[in-house]
């Protein structure tokens, strides 16, 4: 695709429909002249130089990438017109392509019924769901594990519901003992599982918590913002995933989902979905404002936000047209990102320098250099990512992950605990470009390692 050109033909388009309507010359308040807007346009694109490379395997550290080129042409497009998607009156194409975009990501979940939409984000996703799961147990609490993102339990206290941490196991996934101890009190009525954890990308089991629905008559929502579309991979147990906790989102309460992560899209593209669209009755709302076009229900009425970009609908559609939710439509990017994690993880294990944290469920790589202590680690950890930064001929940008020392004890009972936790080094491989880049990547990370190290014990 030559976004150049596509670019351009997004605008005629625009112009080919626009025509018919008449011309409307511009008003003098908005009229800028070319030569007043170079020199903004400089000024801007001057400061825009300060910024990551995210798209480019330099950048190893956390889950951004720009959006795929289908989905920058679809934003761009509809942008043009500036569909609302909270009414259909706020345009009614981009409200049929959210349907049709949250319908395909049911599909994917193996949802058999759903009511969805798409949100500005996971966390607004989120929170529709703790909103939902509110209603729905009025006088019990939410449950979510000690890894998972750390806005439920804010969005708990926005909600004036009670929240309880559950602790995770050695890979970083609920423990679901602790969690039926909890659950026996009562005081629970939603847990929120994590499939594919901020930090590690650690799965937890699903289907092993479907039995504890039935036995305490709670709700199950999935956080799967990172991981989610690996559900296209793990329901088919392909690229060695375990099918069963994938399979299992299908039969749980809701599932939020970042569309703006794995998805290809630009931010400001989160979705919740609900496995009974009777929640609605928890939206129910009546504005005096919108909602006078024909519409079934409005995607507003079903929503607590109100404006929407329908271009953010758009432009996911557009890339769902070209890039379906397949194994080998969307499912080829990530499991070009999934190899890349796996034989990276074996690259460190056997590279001396460097420890693996734990083995990646999903394309997030956690690692450390060979230090002794965690004081040590942390230090040398923090110097890595530092020098990766810094090196202006041959930059790598990672991220760090802040390990608790009983956490890394758990994986590394033989460092030395000097300290009450460590930074380690985390990269989310979510970008396809991974694989053919891997060998640098990892000769580049081993000699900051070595650098590193070797300043930490001089
Ligand atoms: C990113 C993420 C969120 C928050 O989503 P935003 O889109 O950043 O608001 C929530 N949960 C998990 C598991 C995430 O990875």
């Amino acid at each position: 695709m030559d976004l150049l050109s596509w670019l351009g033909r997004a605008v005629e388009g625009f112009d080919d429909w626009a025509r018919p309507f008449g011309p409307v010359p511009p008003h003098p308040s908005h009229q800028v002249s070319d030569e007043r807007f170079a020199a903004a346009f400089a000024e801007f694109a001057a400061r825009m130089r300060d910024n990551y490379p995210f798209f480019h395997p330099r950048y190893a550290g956390q889950m951004v990438k720009p959006p795929h080129p289908a989905a920058v042409v679809g934003y761009l497009a509809a942008m043009l017109v500036n569909p609302n998607n909270h009414a259909r009156e706020g345009g009614p194409a981009t409200a049929d392509m959210e349907r049709e975009a949250v319908a395909a990501i049911a599909g994917m979940f193996g949802l058999p019924d759903h009511l969805g939409h798409l949100t500005t984000s996971g966390t607004m996703a989120n929170l529709e769901a703790l909103f939902v799961a509110r209603e729905a147990h009025p006088d019990r609490g939410i449950a979510y594990s000690a890894d998972s993102h750390f806005t439920h339990r804010r969005m708990c206290h926005l909600l004036g519901v009670r929240g309880h941490e559950v602790p995770v196991d050695a890979r970083g996934r609920m423990d679901l003992d602790a969690l039926e101890a909890l659950l026996r009190t009562g005081a629970v009525g939603t847990v929120v599982l994590t499939a594919g954890t901020t930090g590690l990308g650690a799965v937890d089991p699903v289907h092993d918590a479907l039995v504890l629905r039935e036995r305490y008559g709670v709700r199950l929502h999935v956080d799967a913002a990172y991981g989610g579309f690996y559900a296209i991979l793990g329901s088919r147990g392909a690229e060695g995933l375990d099918p069963a906790p994938w399979r299992a989102i299908g039969r749980c309460d809701s599932v939020a989902v970042d569309p703006h992560k794995h998805g290809l899209q630009p931010y400001g593209c989160g979705a919740v979905l609900f496995a009974d669209p009777s929640v609605a009755r928890f939206y129910r709302h009546d504005s005096p404002y919108t909602y006078f076009t024909p519409a079934g229900v409005h995607l507003g009425e079903i929503s607590l936000e109100c404006s929407r970009a329908g271009a953010a609908a758009a432009a996911l559609w557009l890339t769902l047209r070209v890039l379906p939710l397949t194994p080998d439509g969307l499912g080829a990017v990530l499991s070009a990102s999934r190899r890349a994690a796996l034989r990276w993880a074996e690259l460190i294990r056997a590279a001396p320098e460097l420890t693996l944290y734990q083995q990646p469920d999903l394309d997030i790589v956690t690692y450390f250099p060979q230090a002794g202590t965690l004081g040590a680690i942390d230090a040398a950890s923090a110097r890595m990512l530092a020098r990766g930064m810094a090196d202006a001929q041959d930059p790598v940008f990672l991220s760090v992950l802040r390990a608790d020392a009983n956490a890394f004890l758990a994986r590394h009972p033989d460092v030395v605990a000097d300290a009450d936790g460590a930074r380690v080094l985390r990269s989310v491989l979510i970008k396809p470009e991974f694989n053919d880049y891997l060998p640098r990547l990892h000769t580049k990370v081993t000699e900051l390692a070595h650098q590193g190290v070797s300043v930490a014990a001089p």
